[in-house]
């Protein structure tokens, strides 16, 4: 907040920098009155702002886990370390290629071997996570409670070409490939089903990557929720700095790249403050 005006004898904030997640911060414009008027009416909210993009776009890397028996000398090897302080339970990500990347790659690859007593059990996994996921879902508040949970729908895998699935159908059949080699084979032992052909439809989850749903885009996109530079469209002085922004998810772990938005969205309010 840059600054307050009085307005009817309150103080109110001359900006707001909303910075509630993907989840949170188009639940806080819908309350508001931000968002599709249909929807907003439906959940007894009075439409202020007709932004049909709030909550809409909301997307995630899909993941399948294939689990593993594992081996004793893997749990040895893990209960050594372990004593050592060391708990390499996720260590090594590899970035592969499927017939239908778009860039250098859009499959991760990575091993989850937990020590026995850790929240993972002692569990095995190779885990294999779409990059370039093509399904969207949405976010919509029922009513204007502040507590209350927003309903979400991810549509994972809804992507009407079926993408999303092939990808990661070719990703598994690579981890499968790989957990067959030597000598990852003798550590991890073998798969554990569901059964292979359903691994998709029984174990699909995802990767604590949710995004887009407060999309930052250009004016004539009428999903677009802000400008390039955060602010919220049809209204002063409310800025979005969160992954909810991100328009696409990167092909990447969100952490930096939310922590590069907050740092970019401050260079413009900073800009802005000395009028640039
Ligand atoms: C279990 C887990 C593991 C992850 N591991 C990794 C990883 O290894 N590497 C990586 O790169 N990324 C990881 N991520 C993703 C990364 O943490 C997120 O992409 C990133 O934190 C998103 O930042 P954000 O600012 O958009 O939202 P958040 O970090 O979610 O921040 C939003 C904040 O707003 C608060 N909030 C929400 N609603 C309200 C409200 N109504 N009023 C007040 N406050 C509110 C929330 O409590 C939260 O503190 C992980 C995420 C999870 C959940």
């Amino acid at each position: 907040m840059s600054g307050w005006s009085e307005v009817h004898g309150l103080s109110v904030a001359e900006k707001v920098v909303l910075s509630a997640g993907a989840y949170g911060s188009p639940a806080i414009l819908q309350r508001s009155g931000i968002g599709d008027p249909a929807d907003l009416r439906a959940a007894g909210i009075a439409p202020l702002v007709d932004l049909p993009g709030v909550g809409r776009n909301l997307h995630d890397h899909p993941i399948v886990e294939l689990e593993f028996a594992g081996s004793e000398r893997l749990r040895q090897l893990l209960v050594e370390s372990a004593s050592a302080r060391f708990t390499p339970e996720e260590q090594t990500l590899g970035k592969l290629r499927s017939s239908r990347a778009t860039g250098p790659y859009d499959l991760h690859l990575f091993p989850v071997a937990a020590h026995p007593l850790s929240l993972l059990a002692g569990r095995v996994l190779l885990v294999v996570a779409a990059m370039e996921p093509r399904s969207r879902g949405w976010l919509r508040v029922a009513g204007a409670d502040p507590e209350a949970e927003p309903v979400i729908e991810h549509g994972y895998l809804s992507d009407p070409e079926g993408s999303d699935r092939a990808v990661l159908a070719e990703g598994i059949e690579r981890a499968r490939e790989l957990a067959a080699t030597e000598p990852l084979r003798a550590l991890i032992g073998d798969e554990i089903p569901p059964s292979l052909d359903h691994a998709i439809e029984q174990i699909h989850a995802h990767y604590y990557h949710p995004v887009g749903t407060c999309a930052m885009g250009a004016e004539a996109d009428p999903l677009a929720v802000c400008d390039g530079a955060g602010r919220v469209r049809g209204i002063e002085g409310v800025v979005v700095a969160d992954c909810s922004l991100m328009p696409v998810v990167p092909r990447a772990n969100t952490n930096l790249p939310a922590v590069i938005v907050g740092e970019r969205i401050a260079d413009a309010l900073l800009a802005g403050e000395r009028g640039e």
